[in-house]
């Protein structure tokens, strides 16, 4: 009877309730006033709410059907191929919902072990260890294998996650300016002092679809007895003539010692990043590392979904190499159109417009055409750089392609962005 009491009075069991006391009032102030500082500097994200799956068409809630979508991780348009969702359903019902524990108790199942075969086996890498996602295999690495006798050398424009798994090591830190060789081999000339020299880069860098030199840096590498991590979370699946990665496009496989990578993009999209590389390595991580060693286990609807991924890109490389022909459909005809896109080859297009508030009108005038896209301005990218971010998947039609290129077209001439 008091619960019911409490539920006509509006506060019953599912009713929020605010913390009393004189600290929380405190913390309130001050969360409100730094989401306004958020709000002020205009660098609120909010989020778009998909009713769908996720796909090349997608419905947003509340209205929105047959949008074309052009911003997800979905390159190879796995993410809801239904013999990857099927695969899922199949693990979900034989392995049940997850194993309520970390890998080293109960936590490791058979289809564990044989998604990391597989994941080695695709990277030609001795052994690979699954983490929940690659941001976990991120901070997980570098404090396990480097001590304060190290040094780790990153390109300034590395993912987040590296940087802060590089802060939660304690090896000497240098910076390297972004993709400039000349100053990777002036720090690596400093770095010989120590007794190992990692040199860490994205493969390809999500902002500017740019793809690391990698060739350069394993000859530099090579030159300065370093090793070479790759964050391959925008190339596994894709890049290189078998989609193996950037090493594989650059022909440096047998170089590269550590691969890093995601799940959750281009390998079915649901979750989950891995770290491929020696074996002795991957040993020591499942003993270390603390991501690993202290966070439940992949679900197994999880690993059902990458495992089927891996499958269908071993069997043919027929999804990536369409995904590569609809990338130079999209590139050139945007620069036929007087736009700007920066990197090359490569599935992300940044489609340069300089100034935030452009990018950002011509991205809604872009969906109210039924294309979604997102515009990146400061502080994700530096002052007057600001861009349409487009990504390309397998499973754009040609008619997706030339729609998303056409109604560019439009809303550029509108905005004046182009002459
Ligand atoms: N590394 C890079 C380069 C990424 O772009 C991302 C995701 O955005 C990650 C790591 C993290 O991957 P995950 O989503 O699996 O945590």
């Amino acid at each position: 009877r008091r619960a019911a009491a409490r539920a006509l009075r509006g506060g019953g069991a599912g009713a929020p309730r605010a913390a009393s006391g004189a600290a929380a009032a405190q913390l309130r102030r001050r969360l409100e006033s730094e989401l306004q500082e958020i709000r002020g500097a205009g660098t609120w994200k909010s989020e778009r709410v998909i009713a769908s799956r996720q796909g090349p068409h997608l419905r947003l809630a509340g209205g929105g059907a047959g949008i074309i979508n052009f911003c997800a991780n979905n390159y190879l348009g796995l993410s809801s191929h239904p013999e990857v969702i099927r695969a899922a359903v199949e693990a979900l019902e034989k392995f049940g919902a997850g194993l309520s524990s970390v890998r080293f108790i109960c936590g490791t199942q058979s289809i564990h072990k044989d998604l990391e075969e597989k994941i080695a086996r695709f990277h030609q890498r001795e052994d690979a260890i699954l983490y929940a996602s690659c941001f976990d295999a991120n901070a997980g690495i570098f404090e396990a294998l480097l001590t304060p006798e190290d040094a780790v050398l990153s390109d300034e424009l590395n993912h987040a996650s590296i940087i802060d798994g590089i802060r939660l090591c304690k090896a000497n830190k240098y910076r390297y300016k972004h993709m400039d060789m000349q100053d990777l081999e002036a720090k690596l000339k400093e770095a010989q002092k120590h007794r190992l020299r990692l040199v860490a880069t994205d493969g390809a860098f999500s902002m500017d679809g740019d793809i690391a030199p990698l060739r350069e840096i394993c000859q530099l590498a090579q030159k300065y007895d370093a090793l070479v991590f790759i964050d391959e979370c925008h190339a596994t699946g894709f890049l290189g003539p078998n989609g193996r990665g950037t090493d594989e496009l650059l022909g440096v496989t047998d170089k590269v010692t550590i691969v890093n990578s995601t799940l959750g993009k281009a390998l079915g999209g649901a979750a989950g990043g891995y770290t491929t590389g020696p074996k002795p390595l991957i040993d020591l991580l499942r003993q270390r590392s603390r991501p690993y060693l202290f966070s439940n286990s992949l679900p197994p609807a999880v690993v059902g979904c990458a495992s089927k991924a891996l499958d269908l890109l071993m069997e043919s490389n027929a999804i990536a190499q369409s995904m590569a022909a609809k990338t130079q459909r999209f590139r050139s005809k945007m620069t036929a159109a007087g736009f700007t896109i920066s990197g090359k080859d490569h599935p992300i297009c940044p489609v340069m417009l300089g100034d935030a508030r452009l990018a950002s009108v011509m991205a809604e005038d872009m969906l109210n055409r039924g294309i979604y896209v997102i515009g990146f301005s400061y502080p994700v990218v530096p002052k007057g750089k600001a861009r349409i971010r487009v990504q390309i998947s397998a499973v754009h039609s040609d008619e997706d392609i030339d729609r998303c290129v056409e109604a560019f077209t439009e809303v550029g001439r509108k905005h004046g962005a182009l002459s």
